[in-house]
């Protein structure tokens, strides 16, 4: 039978804490059908989407968001960890579950109007995705859709979304 993505998808039980089912992507990049399969299944979701920019996440969602836009011959926009951005940036704080955290842009990275999809490996509360596209709208850009190799559906990041289009390939309950 045909593998699909969720077949080289790794779980790892307890990982990096007790109690959390770990989503390893490793296992799906260094097999050569699985990373095209993955690609080949998020740029599905883009299917008939009109739009401009795509916008990754650091970091795996460099790993998905640079090839995706590599293919369909868009710009690639990186939102980054506080701090790794040369040039003058835009920030957003955002809650994690002990503490916060920070991602930015650069500012000249999206020009006003333009549509934005946002990629990343996985949504789990949402947290990372919304603050970036926050920094997005903040700039101008409009979010046409968000896109995902993996929903962790129990975590109810896509309510947090609600006002976003939001697809995932493999969706966990
Ligand atoms: P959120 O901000 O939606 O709560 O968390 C999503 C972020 O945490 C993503 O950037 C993702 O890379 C990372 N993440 C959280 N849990 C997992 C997991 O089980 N597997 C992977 N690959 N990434 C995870």
């Amino acid at each position: 039978m045909r593998k699909t993505v969720e077949d080289y998808i790794t779980t790892i039980p307890d990982y990096p804490e007790p109690g959390i089912m770990f989503r390893d992507i490793t296992s799906v990049l260094q097999d050569a059908e699985g990373f095209h399969l993955a690609i080949d299944e998020m740029i599905r979701l883009l299917d008939g989407l009109d739009f401009d920019v795509v916008c990754g996440a650091e970091s795996r969602g460099f790993v998905f968001g640079a090839p995706i836009a590599y293919a369909l011959g868009k710009p690639f926009v990186l939102v980054r960890k506080a701090g790794k951005l040369p040039r003058e940036t835009v920030r957003q704080s955002y809650e994690l579950e002990y503490g916060q955290a920070t991602v930015e842009m650069h500012t000249d990275s999206i020009r006003p109007g333009q549509r934005v999809v946002l990629v990343d490996d996985l949504i789990a509360t949402g947290g990372t995705i919304e603050a970036s596209a926050k920094l997005v709208e903040r700039l101008g850009g409009q979010v046409s859709k968000i896109i995902f190799l993996m929903e962790l559906a129990g975590l109810k990041g896509r309510e947090r979304l609600a006002r976003y289009d939001v697809d995932s390939v493999v969706i966990y309950p």
